[in-house]
């Protein structure tokens, strides 16, 4: 044993927090300087340095550094300082370090697999140094948040959204696995860039990009067995709903970007009908937006609606309507629609525009999900809450740049009648002396707690079922002292507790279907939940 090793396995590095005994037990003598700090002191110091740092980016590098070097160092920071450290490690600054990964890559994180790599696929796993792998997140870079083609450097979000499985799910840190797949790029400025990390040729498309993707989906059962679950990240919507339905009777797999955003925005949906009163199918949604969030949140809906009801889930549809960049999805489109915004499209006379859908349609709930900010201009909010006494909005759109409005000017072009969530952060809102407080409809509610659920199951399979249990656990959370200040989502500081109690549906909802694989089920799936979430805490070395 060699204590210079084990300082430098950030697995196994505790800095000055190596107690007298165990620097002299593991030949750490004279490798540190004399001083001991806590964890918790160690913590602190971290929070210090990263927020001397004016510069977000600054601060994404302090952080994920901190993850080459001392591991439980940095989920402890991340699970301390989560609602702090969010918008660091995930968006909108991941966005800026994908954007610059090549300047500021420093050592390779998580495994790269490219189309040098067809035919080896399965050996790239095998080198990859952990045998039990429980989470995979793959990207191909193609649509990265709302920044678009990023190629190769797309992976600061694989990496980003696992230390999130772990920080906010209790994912076993060394169970969790990023890859980019880099089939080239579209993208002309990195082409250019001396420091780009990736291929440097257009994005192969068709049959050579199928074949790759399967040769990587068939390779990672292989190596890691049905239990794995691979979740699909911003893809771009073209292969998204391809590889998720492909794959999904054949993997265990998840789409963030479709079902993790439709289960939030059901979540959400969900608590505020408690204010709206009412059930889902008494309301007509209306979209501004029909990619993977609109349909995938609109197929989500349309879904519970008919298990709460018994209706069919072609009827269910009809109460959801989506606008695109064209206008209103109608019937008369169809020859020309892409297939995934079908089961939309209704018949009726075309709108051109957003505020001719509204007044066309009267819908209840107004649901954005364009990427395309200002978009619920003053007359479209004044006239879709002249109808509605209790009028929901969601601005989904992200960053906040993008959002369709913003919290301040739902509440007020409302009257203060609005619920409002949003997909950005917008703080409180005081209108005519009462504030409001918007909820925000983050992802992050919900991937780490499906996660955590099919994990500690077994489950072989995603099941749509399974999302709808977590969208009601989420929904559960929220209480009336919540409601009473506008909120339609638990408090995130809560997240760990709200991951756990999501898990529990999940893998409950798994055992149901008999999807489950580890048996017998546990008695107390909660406590089981709890039980199993990873903890930062340092061991001790003997
Ligand atoms: P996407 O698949 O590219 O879909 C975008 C959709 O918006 C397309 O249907 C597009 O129309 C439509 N659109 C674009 N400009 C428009 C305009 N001016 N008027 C009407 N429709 C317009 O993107 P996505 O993955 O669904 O993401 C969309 C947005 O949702 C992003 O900003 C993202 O950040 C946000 N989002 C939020 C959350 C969250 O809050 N939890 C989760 C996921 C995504 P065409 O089909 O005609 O091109
Ligand atoms: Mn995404």
């Amino acid at each position: 044993a060699c204590g210079m090793e084990l300082m430098r396995d950030p697995q196994y590095n505790k800095g000055l927090a190596f107690s007298d005994k165990e620097r002299e037990n593991h030949y750490l003598l004279g490798l540190l300087p004399p001083a001991h700090l806590t964890q918790d002191l160690q913590v602190q110091k971290v929070m210090q340095n990263v927020r001397s740092y004016a510069d977000p980016l600054q601060q994404y590098i302090a952080v994920m550094g901190l993850q080459e070097r001392n591991e439980r160092l940095f989920y402890k920071v991340l699970i301390d300082h989560v609602e702090e450290l969010l918008p660091v490690v995930y968006t909108p600054t991941v966005g800026e370090a994908c954007q610059k990964y090549g300047a500021i890559f420093q050592r390779p994180h998580g495994l790269y697999i490219s189309l040098k790599e067809r035919g080896k696929i399965l050996d790239c796993l095998k080198n990859w140094p952990e045998k039990l792998v429980q989470v995979i997140v793959v990207t191909d870079g193609e649509r990265i948040l709302g920044l678009g083609d990023l190629g190769c450097q797309g992976m600061g979000i694989p990496v980003g959204k696992l230390a999130l499985y772990t920080a906010l799910g209790g994912i076993r840190a060394s169970g969790c696995l990023p890859i980019t797949i880099d089939v080239g790029t579209n993208n002309e400025k990195l082409l250019k860039d001396p420091f780009y990390i990736g291929l440097r040729q257009r994005r192969a498309t068709g049959k050579e990009y199928s074949d790759l993707l399967h040769e990587f989906m068939s390779a990672v059962k292989q190596a890691y067995g049905e239990k794995v679950l691979i979740q699909f990240e911003d893809f771009a919507n073209h292969n998204a709903f391809t590889l998720l339905a492909k794959y999904q009777t054949t993997h265990l797999v998840f789409n963030d970007d479709i079902q993790g955003t439709a289960v939030v925005a059901l979540g959400g949906l969900l608590a505020a009908l408690k204010v709206t009163g009412g059930t889902l199918a008494d309301h007509t949604f209306l979209f501004l937006g029909a990619g993977e969030a609109g349909t995938g949140i609109g197929e989500m809906i349309a879904l519970e609606i008919t298990k709460q009801t018994g209706m069919s889930l072609e009827s269910a549809r009809k109460k959801i309507w989506l606008v695109d960049s064209k206008g209103l999805v109608v019937k008369s489109r169809w020859e020309t629609l892409q297939h995934f915004k079908r089961n939309f499209a209704h018949k009726h006379e075309g709108c051109k525009d957003l505020l001719s859908a509204v007044q066309a349609l009267k819908p209840t709930i107004l649901i954005g999900t364009s990427g395309q900010g200002k978009t619920f201009t003053k007359e479209v909010v004044e006239t879709f809450t002249s109808y509605n006494e209790k009028p929901v909005i969601f601005a989904l759109s992200n960053p906040t740049s993008q959002s369709e409005c913003t919290a301040e000017e739902a509440y007020h072009w409302s009257k203060g009648k609005t619920i409002f969530a949003s997909g950005s952060p917008f703080d409180p809102v005081t209108y005519k002396g009462k504030t409001f407080v918007p909820g925000q409809g983050n992802n992050a509610y919900i991937f780490p707690g499906i996660g955590h659920g099919v994990i500690i199951s077994g489950a072989i399979r995603m099941h749509d079922d399974m999302l709808l249990a977590a969208a009601r656990a989420l929904a559960d959370q929220v209480t009336k002292e919540h409601l009473d200040q506008g909120l339609i989502y638990p408090p995130f500081k809560n997240i760990r507790k709200i991951s756990a109690k999501i898990a529990a549906a999940v893998a409950d909802k798994a055992y149901d279907l008999g999807l489950a694989t580890r048996l017998p089920k546990p008695a107390e799936l909660l406590s089981y939940a709890e039980s199993c979430m990873y903890s930062p805490t340092y061991r001790q070395y003997r």
